[in-house]
């Protein structure tokens, strides 16, 4: 491994921009990629969409934006790993999309990925087992760099090659955002309101209705109505529609230099 680039898993969240930022700062190449959920829970403009394009306008790195299209949908259906406390299979829908992301990395010549991650933050996919247990999974072990919580972590193979200054990274823990706020304040990013992002997966009001069968007919995301019936055993309704269409939606990123940019939306 003797190039700098990386592919980073951007939510638009502010543990995946800090992260983002402190690898910037060393000198390494990066594009961001992110995979539209259509649970996201983020209310602003546009969604969690609108959150992964604005932060990688501030950061000033290439986005690549990717459905997650209905094999996710098989995903939460039957996880291999189990359930969180509601319906988010979060240790699964990891794996899926790094497994998504280290496609991505292999065709666009990065040598390894970063997350947001922070140990300890989530209960289901941010403990240590679990971490191992997605590395082993999608075969990345070594090649998933988790900038926050690093020194708490094995050195990875960038960090062990010197790509990656280690005594740079850091060492935060649990679910308190109190190190990255100040980060980001450091860093003079403060537009960042969705910050832990969201996740109607772990929402126990989501879940509830998902499994009514009353609710079916009147969701208006294409996946949660494909999650409602299979629950419910309820056939797929006549006339809805959808608001959120993953493989059909065009997204634009606005404010980029042009040769930054890459528009293209695909389900990979
Ligand atoms: S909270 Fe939702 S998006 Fe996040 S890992 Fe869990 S299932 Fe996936």
């Amino acid at each position: 491994m003797n190039k700098k680039k990386a592919i980073a898993l951007l939510s638009g969240g502010l543990d995946s921009t800090i992260a983002i930022k402190i690898l910037l700062d060393q000198g390494i190449e990066i594009e961001a990629v992110n995979f539209m959920s259509p649970f996201c829970t983020c209310d602003r403009k546009d969604g969690c969409r609108h959150e992964a394009k604005h932060m990688s306008q501030v950061l000033n790195i290439p986005l690549k934006m990717f459905s997650t299209g209905l094999e996710y949908i098989e995903v939460i259906k039957y996880p291999r790993f189990g359930y969180g406390k509601n319906l988010n299979p979060c240790i699964d829908c990891r794996i899926f999309m790094l497994n998504k992301a280290k496609k991505y990395m292999d065709e666009s010549g990065a040598n390894f990925l970063i997350t947001g991650e922070v140990l300890g933050q989530r209960p289901k996919s941010q403990r240590k087992d679990a971490l191992a247990i997605i590395d082993r999974e999608t075969g990345l072990k070594g090649l998933i760099l988790r900038p926050l919580s690093a020194k708490l972590l094995a050195p990875t193979i960038p960090e062990q090659e010197g790509i990656v200054d280690r005594k740079q990274l850091l060492a935060i823990e649990g679910r308190g955002r109190k190190d990255q706020i100040a980060l980001a304040e450091k860093h003079k990013i403060n537009d960042y309101l969705c910050a832990g992002g969201g996740c109607l997966l772990t929402d126990k009001n989501f879940v509830v209705k998902l499994k009514d069968p009353d609710s079916c007919d009147m969701i208006t995301i294409k996946e949660a109505s494909e999650l409602c019936i299979y629950y419910t055993k309820k056939r797929e309704p006549a006339e809805v529609k959808y608001t959120y269409q993953g493989k059909d939606e065009i997204i634009k990123s606005s404010s980029m230099p042009e040769s930054r940019i890459e528009e293209r939306m695909i389900t990979i």
